[in-house]
């Protein structure tokens, strides 16, 4: 099948799948999913989707809040069918971590004759399941119990590493299940941290076209609009979604799981991830090491996308001295970065400046020129920030989806926001407006303009 920036917005998400698509970008798109099936009951078809794949015994694995909601109706259909399987519940009261030692819990179930694991949350057990079923060669299919987060599809898995969040490259879940009677019923606010994360793709595109513009990374125009499209059905619908209207949660799960697929077609995360992913992964970080109780994936996310949104304005209206931009690149100063490092990420210090070393990404010359092509192609830069809805309007849709908007709803103080503007940059590789600020020495000087800025709001 051949796709283009005119035929793509026709397509169903089960055309994605399967064969690769050719596509105006000139690559060939593909994603490893075989089979996606979002709508009411949907998991009465999992035991045909288990046998279509010529599966013959599942590891059921769930935790105790989603064996409750969903996995007692996987047992039961499986059981009806007479399908062969066996359950395990992470027995974790409080948060499960995905930790090297929740990793082993789940190894250690998977028998010889499991040949599939069917697992059944969101999150932490999708990641999991993912590191697990690649690691032993069994493929997992995945039983949505709330349309929060955009990892379902995606072939990457978020595991705590020697105390790092660390994303490790996997294989995409071989089916998707999102039953529609059970997502809608799902907690308000992981329904709205869903939607925040499909907020995030306004920052994440844009950090994507940045990308682009100064590094040359590949950018595919199409996928770009799968995902656009996808955000639009959400974010016109927010009174559906908050009334949990099934149209309106079958859009916004669809929209999550469009986000993976696009992953897969570009090989890379940028079509769903961007500086406000950074943010929220910072802040994940440090509320792990101050032992705070975790917020949301894509609350964080819904809140670093404001936040992005803000620096995005502030770039629009400043005027860029690149004289001074060079002459603070030349006096770089790489003693100093390391004890900041030090100092905010603490135990995952070490790992930080060892793949900074690793990848030059502080070499100065390589900075020299990044600011030489920010000089050359400034227009168009600044049209690319002035393109995004401005902080005021993420911060009205995030609101009548009744999202936090502010960052101390959840708990991120005042430095968090400096710190994470600062220092998020170092968590990921990827080319976002932070680093462009920080290219031009205007990182420092805009994390307390929008940090004051959120304090006016907050008061
Ligand atoms: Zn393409
Ligand atoms: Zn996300």
């Amino acid at each position: 099948m051949n796709v283009t920036i005119n035929n793509v917005a026709m397509l169903d998400i089960k055309d994605f799948l399967g064969d690769e698509i050719k596509c105006e970008c000139k690559k060939l798109h593909h994603v490893g999913i075989d089979r996606i099936i979002i709508e009411k009951d949907a998991i009465s078809k999992l035991p045909e989707m288990l046998r279509d794949f010529q599966f013959k015994k599942a590891l059921v694995v769930a935790d105790l809040h989603t064996y409750e909601v969903a996995g007692k109706v996987v047992e039961s259909v499986l059981g009806e069918e007479k399908f062969s399987y066996k359950t395990f519940i992470f027995q974790e009261l409080e948060e499960l971590v995905p930790d090297e030692a929740a990793v082993g819990k789940l190894l250690i179930q998977v028998e010889k004759d499991i040949d599939v694991i069917v697992t059944i949350g969101t999150g932490t057990l999708n990641d999991l399941a993912k590191f697990v079923s690649h690691k032993v060669g069994i493929p997992t299919i995945i039983v949505a119990t709330a349309p929060s987060m955009d990892g379902f599809a995606s072939t990457g898995a978020a595991l705590i590493v020697d105390n790092l969040k660390t994303s490790f490259e996997c294989v995409c879940p071989k089916g998707i299940i999102g039953d529609i009677t059970i997502l809608k019923q799902a907690p308000m606010n992981m329904i709205i941290a869903g939607f925040g994360d499909i907020v995030g793709k306004y920052s994440a595109l844009t950090d994507w076209k940045l990308g682009k513009v100064i590094n040359d990374e590949y950018y595919c125009d199409v996928v770009v609009k799968m995902v656009t499209d996808s955000m639009a059905k959400c974010i016109n619908n927010i009174e559906g979604i908050k009334t949990r209207e099934e149209i309106a949660i079958k859009n916004l799960m669809e929209a999550l799981v469009v986000t993976g697929i696009a992953m897969s077609f570009v090989g890379n995360s940028r079509p769903a991830s961007g500086s406000e992913h950074h943010l929220a992964h910072y802040w994940e970080m440090m509320f792990l090491f101050e032992h705070k109780k975790a917020v949301l994936h894509g609350t964080k996310v819904g809140i670093g996308t404001i936040i992005t949104a803000k620096l995005s304005e502030l770039v629009a209206q400043s005027n860029i001295n690149f004289a001074e931009a060079i002459a603070k690149a030349n006096s770089f100063d790489q003693s100093q970065w390391q004890e900041n490092v030090m100092r905010l990420y603490q135990k995952a210090a070490a790992e930080i400046i060892h793949i900074n070393e690793k990848e030059e990404r502080n070499s100065i010359s390589k900075r020299l020129a990044r600011i030489n092509r920010i000089q050359e192609n400034i227009d168009e830069i600044i049209d690319v920030f002035k393109s995004v809805p401005s902080a005021k309007e993420i911060k009205s849709i995030l609101k009548h989806a009744g999202g936090p908007i502010h960052p101390r709803e959840v708990g991120i103080d005042e430095h968090h926001v400096v710190n994470g503007i600062l220092m998020a940059k170092e968590v990921r590789t990827r080319y976002t407006i932070l680093n462009f600020l920080s290219d031009l020495d205007l990182l420092e000087k805009f994390a307390y303009e929008v940090s004051e800025d959120l304090k006016k709001e907050e008061a």
